[in-house]
């Protein structure tokens, strides 16, 4: 019998892992994370968070510092439709903000893991030794490689690339630029303070969105990048090993989910482990997942097509209430 450093094992400290440490200790387990980029971490992502993914983040006791916003607007060259949010704003999040709150009380340490073994009733992994491990380390996994999980880069291959502008928010909303390229988010983080993620095929860039540049001040911080961002995974629990966030499988930042459902699958993960039925993560996954996956890899596929991005927002404007009843399943 291996003698136990701790309960439950977290490789990578994103929110996903973060969240599933908390909620390990919230069932009494213990938990620890290994991640091994200093404190606070930051990432490429819109720093959009949805109101449901708000809501389970204030299941663990959080609060976070960020500006509310209070829907979703579509906007091109010609057109923009609105969708209101029906239950509550989504909030503008700092993902180094979203570190500092979420780490806060959670023991971490400064371990990369490349390599893990496992048992009938354990599992190590980084020099730790575990009842259990929580893979969350993000789109290019490395313990899917370690357990022999499948997994494959998508089509259509889609990167993320985002940074920060002194602006004072001009909208209430999250802001979604579409243009022939790609699609560009505009979200409040800051009173003065704009963050702004484009996602394309292409590796577009500002100029790709003529009128938007027009609008920022001085550039914050340096550009970060992420990508190929859809990852189709052939599982999600392997023996002792259960994934959550980007490593358990991702399609696309289009519909703005990611941190929502990352949080969402760590409670899941967690509970499975606490009820001793690790097996029904696998369900309670694909459940939580469905329409982020059906909604969002639909909007990926259709506009692929020239003719299609540009009939999007004419489209979404002609039928607001379609529009709005869309945003509000995604954000609940
Ligand atoms: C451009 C872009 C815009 C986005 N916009 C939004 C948005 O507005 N709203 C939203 O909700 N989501 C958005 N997302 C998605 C969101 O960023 C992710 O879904 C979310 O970060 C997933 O969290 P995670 O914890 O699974 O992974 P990550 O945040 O990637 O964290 C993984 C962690 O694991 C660590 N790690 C990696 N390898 C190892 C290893 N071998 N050992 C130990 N640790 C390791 C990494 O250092 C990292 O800290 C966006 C994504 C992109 C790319």
């Amino acid at each position: 019998m291996p003698r136990f450093d701790v309960d439950v094992l977290v490789v990578g400290g994103g929110p996903a892992g973060l969240a599933a440490a908390r909620f390990a200790a919230l069932s009494g387990l213990s938990a620890m994370v290994a991640e091994p980029r200093q404190a606070p971490v930051d990432k490429a992502c819109g720093e959009g968070i949805m109101p449901g993914g708000l809501a389970s983040l204030r299941t663990l006791g959080l609060s976070l510092d960020g500006v509310p916003f209070h829907g979703i607007a579509y906007v091109d060259g010609s057109s923009s439709v609105v969708a209101r949010f029906a239950n509550g704003p989504g909030l503008g999040v700092r993902r180094t903000a979203l570190h500092c709150s979420l780490s806060a009380g959670v023991e971490c340490v400064p371990v990369r893991v490349t390599s893990l073994e496992q048992g009938p009733d354990w599992v190590r992994a980084g020099g730790i030794t575990a009842r259990w491990l929580i893979a969350a380390d993000g789109l290019h996994s490395t313990v899917r490689r370690c357990v022999g999980v499948q997994s494959f880069a998508g089509t259509p291959r889609r990167y993320g690339l985002r940074a920060h502008w002194n602006a004072r928010p001009w909208s209430e909303f999250v802001e979604v630029w579409w243009s022939r390229l790609g699609e560009a988010y505009v979200t409040p983080v800051a009173p003065d303070v704009v963050g702004v993620a484009i996602l394309s095929a292409s590796r577009a860039w500002l100029d790709a969105f003529p009128g938007l540049e027009d609008r920022l001040g001085k550039r914050i911080g340096s550009v970060r990048g992420a990508g190929p961002l859809r990852q189709v995974v052939s599982r999600r629990v392997a023996g002792r090993v259960l994934f959550v966030g980007d490593s358990a499988g991702y399609e696309d930042a289009l519909t703005g989910e990611g941190i929502s459902l990352a949080v969402k699958q760590a409670r899941a993960a967690i509970a499975s482990i606490a009820d001793g039925d690790p097996a029904r993560y696998e369900r309670d996954w694909q459940r939580i997942t469905r329409e982020y996956r059906m909604l969002t890899r639909g909007l990926v596929v259709a506009t692929r097509f020239p003719v299609a991005r540009k009939a999007i927002v004419p489209l979404s404007a002609r039928l607001p209430s379609v529009f709005t009843a869309i945003v509000n399943r995604l954000a609940a």
